[in-house]
């Protein structure tokens, strides 16, 4: 493992100083030499930084403080080991240190070894909580997508579309709701198999990533049925995405013809407006595409201060789902 570190030291003196602990422990390849914070950030924005070694003496309690202030306000650098060296053993000033957050305090006179056991168990340290990181990140990922297509699941959806609700109602703002549900699902799988139809919902995601802005979140709401969510879009623009994606899927290059048909719910957002309600208005259109033909959309505006009866739209999915 080749490990950089960043050094800094009021003067060349001081920074050669802790330059020369280091080198003795063979544990840090390259260096990085700073005479304040300022320097100290810069280099830690555009280098990949493992451990941050500083002279210490009273007079860089300043630089260093801001150095830390800095560190553990950012993600990315707050499990960074900040080691500091000073030329005594002074109580008074290790106290200092400890108390701005930093990893430990080294006297310079230490010898060889002791100095290179610390440091390797600070590198160390700062590895562990660096997988530790990429774990929970890739669970973070696995819990919130849709293996199959790579979309945002169900879980994700509930929690962005009760967000959007609430920024939008603060900011009185429109928010459009997309339920695309494709036509005839089941008979395709009954026909070509499962396997077919898995490839097919994996090609309509893509549709439907490549039809959409970065700030609408495109999910998997359950089976063969996706959600878009499109904040700060009125009925018409959403309606125009919708057939936009109607005719890309109905285009789809695949061995069987796929058509969807596409609910778009919009609403003036009030602060009267539930999550449900906006769904139960795309689903509603949804319905209607349905009735009407399939491999259509179909809109239809939530009126101000007008909120769908959800009994009927909780009567109306349960339907769905046991028809
Ligand atoms: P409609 O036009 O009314 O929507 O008819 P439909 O056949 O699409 O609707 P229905 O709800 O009867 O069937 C949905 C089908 O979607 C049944 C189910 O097997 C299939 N399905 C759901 N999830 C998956 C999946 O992950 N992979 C595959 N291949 N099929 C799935
Ligand atoms: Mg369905
Ligand atoms: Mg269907």
């Amino acid at each position: 493992m080749l490990n950089t570190a960043l050094i800094l030291g009021s003067t060349a003196a001081t920074r050669g100083e802790v330059a020369d602990c280091l080198d003795k422990t063979g544990l840090v390849h390259r260096k990085l030499y700073c005479k304040d914070a300022r320097r100290a950030i810069r280099w830690l924005s555009e280098h990949n930084v493992d451990i941050v070694c500083c002279d210490w003496r009273w007079s860089a309690v300043d630089d260093v403080t801001d150095l830390m202030g800095v560190l553990r306000r950012r993600t990315e650098w707050q499990d960074l080991p900040v080691l500091l060296f000073s030329s005594g053993d002074e109580r008074d000033l290790w106290m200092a240190g400890m108390e701005i957050g930093v990893s430990e305090c080294l006297p310079m006179g230490l010898p060889m070894e002791e100095h290179r056991i610390k440091i390797r168990w600070h590198l160390k340290n700062r590895e562990r909580i660096h997988a530790l990181h990429q774990a929970q990140s890739q669970l973070a990922r696995i819990a919130l997508t849709d293996s199959l297509t790579g979309l945002y699941n169900r879980a994700y959806f509930d929690a962005t579309i009760t967000q959007e609700v609430a920024r939008c109602s603060r900011r009185g703002l429109p928010l459009s709701l997309l339920m695309v549900d494709l036509d005839h699902f089941k008979k395709i799988n009954d026909t070509y198999g499962h396997l077919a139809g898995d490839q097919a919902l994996a090609a309509v995601a893509l549709v439907l990533k490549e039809q959409s802005r970065i700030s609408d979140t495109v999910c998997r709401f359950g089976g063969e049925e996706f959600a878009v969510i499109l904040p700060e879009t009125t009925n018409a623009n959403a309606a125009t995405v919708a057939e936009r994606i109607r005719k890309k899927i109905s285009q789809l290059d695949l061995a069987f013809p796929v058509t969807a048909s596409i609910g778009v719910g919009s609403a003036k957002v009030t602060n009267q407006l539930l999550p449900d309600h906006l769904i139960a208005e795309a689903d509603g259109a949804l319905y209607e595409a349905k009735s009407q033909g399939r491999n259509r959309v179909q809109s239809s505006v939530l009126g101000a201060g007008v909120v769908s009866d959800l009994s009927l739209f909780r009567k109306f999915r349960t339907a769905m789902a046991s028809a």
